[in-house]
């Protein structure tokens, strides 16, 4: 097999580097940042991330999940903050096993550079980022000025993907759309405390202070600090809440004690991060076609970035590189019988089982945005949460939307999709007519949900 180029060597181009050096593929990753082993890198867009079932299905293939969830936190569920202090806890699932995972970005990404550096054919190349690349012969530009030829090129570098910008410029009738919110995000701190617990608030839960036009989430780190998200509208009117109306420490101050009481005696150094921290963009990336002659492809956020409000970007990139590593054990018979190259078959396979998926998360986790911000503050979302728990907990064949997507591997997001959104459909319905979801006949509902099947 020819040797693999693979650029960038963020979550995803590490872990595929694993996979195809345990193929026997050479490979050569070129990454833009320095080693983040040996330097202070910023680790990329988020502190910590959600790691869950599909992600740790891919991690499992190549024996890092069990190292990895040594240092997560489990999250069992949705904590919610009311304004005025309350919470209240929503499990993710009735089923006990399942939850998701809060892991350090640069831990997890630290780690599967130094899995694949323990095999010899894999060699990692720092402070090189591609800077232009020939889309016809595989030639790449360093940022050091040095060309490099590759046969088969995989770009896994990220949401601004250079190749995916040069696909942009040279390749006749490549479409490819972004689509930001008009939210941006901001990562603030809630550091660890003395005591008993080193968590200032409960550690097993990502924390959700939902205001409808905006909303905070924290996720638990490992050295008891959390991590928090503020997700707010880049620009409004005089008086409306906005980053570009906080633009002094009065103005933050007032906007955090009257929104997140509770929130703010757990911050000491919320003005000092929020007027040092960058605000983030978050948008949703399309392009078609992913490879171009068959000798590159893109994969993981170069192909399909989203928003992070279905925690599965990493996820579903994982599971890229999962799946695309089966296509490729799968490849040679097919493609000397069809006299194709093996690249030609993977990537096609590849790219036609993917798109429907990775398009269907899209939709999700935009939707998803929309829920944990206005419909976690809805009366009818905890009733309708209650309910799926209790179908949960009685039904071993329910599911609700969330866990089809969150802890279901073997179900391909597109499926989990349309069959989570007739769910949503039918139980909304039922629990807007019923204030009490002790009273909601539980038998009854699951025959009207496998009628949708
Ligand atoms: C705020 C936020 C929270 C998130 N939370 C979650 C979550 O909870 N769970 C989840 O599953 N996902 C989450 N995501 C999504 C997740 O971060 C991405 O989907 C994931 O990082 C994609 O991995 P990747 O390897 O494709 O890209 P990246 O992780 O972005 O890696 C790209 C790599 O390429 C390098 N690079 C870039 N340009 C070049 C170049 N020209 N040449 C060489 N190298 C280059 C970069 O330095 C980087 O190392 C979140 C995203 C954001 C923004």
């Amino acid at each position: 097999m020819s040797n693999v180029v693979i650029i960038g060597a963020g979550l995803a181009g590490s872990l595929l580097s694993i996979y195809l050096a345990k193929r026997g593929i050479a490979v050569d990753v070129y990454e833009a940042r320095g080693d983040m082993r040996m330097e202070e890198v910023a680790a990329g867009r988020s502190i910590n991330l959600a790691l869950s079932d599909r992600g740790i299905a891919a991690l499992r293939e190549v024996g890092m999940d069990e190292y990895m969830l040594a240092e997560a936190v489990p999250m069992y569920g949705r904590m919610i903050h009311s304004v005025s202090g309350e919470t209240k806890l929503l499990p993710y699932s009735g089923r006990k096993g399942e939850y998701i995972n809060s892991v350090s970005r640069a831990g997890l990404n630290i780690a599967l550079i130094n899995e694949a550096e323990k095999y010899d054919g894999v060699k990692f190349h720092f402070h090189e980022a591609c800077v232009d690349f020939d889309c016809d012969s595989g030639d790449f530009q360093l940022s050091s000025g040095r060309f490099v030829s590759g046969d088969t090129v995989i770009a896994t570098d990220g949401a601004g993907s250079a190749v995916r910008q040069a696909m942009e410029r040279q390749v006749a009738g490549f479409e490819s759309r972004s689509v930001f919110l008009e939210h941006g995000y901001k990562e603030l701190h809630i550091p660890p405390v003395t005591g008993d617990s080193k968590f200032a608030i409960e550690p097993n839960a990502l924390h959700i202070w939902p205001r409808h036009q905006f909303m905070m989430i924290a996720l638990p780190n490992f050295d008891g600090s959390f991590t928090c998200t503020l997700f707010l509208a880049n620009s409004g009117a005089v008086g409306e809440y906005a980053f570009d109306q906080l633009s002094d420490e009065d103005s933050l101050n007032s906007f955090f004690n009257a929104e997140f009481p509770d929130a703010v005696p757990l911050m000491p150094t919320l003005v000092e991060h929020f007027f040092e921290n960058p605000t983030g963009q978050l948008g949703t990336l399309s392009c078609w076609p992913w490879s171009f002659k068959h000798e590159v492809l893109l994969l993981g956020d170069s192909a399909h970035a989203m928003v992070p409000f279905y925690g599965q970007g990493m996820n579903c990139a994982f599971e890229d590189v999962r799946i695309l590593d089966q296509l490729i054990g799968k490849a040679l018979p097919p493609a000397l019988a069809g006299g194709q190259s093996h690249w030609k078959w993977t990537f096609e396979q590849y790219a036609a089982l993917r798109k429907p998926n990775t398009n269907a998360i899209q939709d999700m986790a935009e939707e998803n945005f929309y829920e944990m911000r206005d419909s976690t503050a809805d009366p009818v979302f905890p009733r309708k949460r209650q309910l799926e728990t209790k179908l949960e907990q009685t039904f071993h064949d329910y599911f609700s939307k969330y866990s089809m997507v969150t802890f279901r591997e073997d179900m391909p997001y597109a499926v989990a999709k349309e069959k989570g959104n007739a769910q949503d459909r039918l139980l909304m319905n039922i629990c807007s007519q019923e204030l009490d979801v002790e009273r909601i006949d539980v038998e009854a509902t699951i025959l009207e949900v496998r009628n949708l099947r």
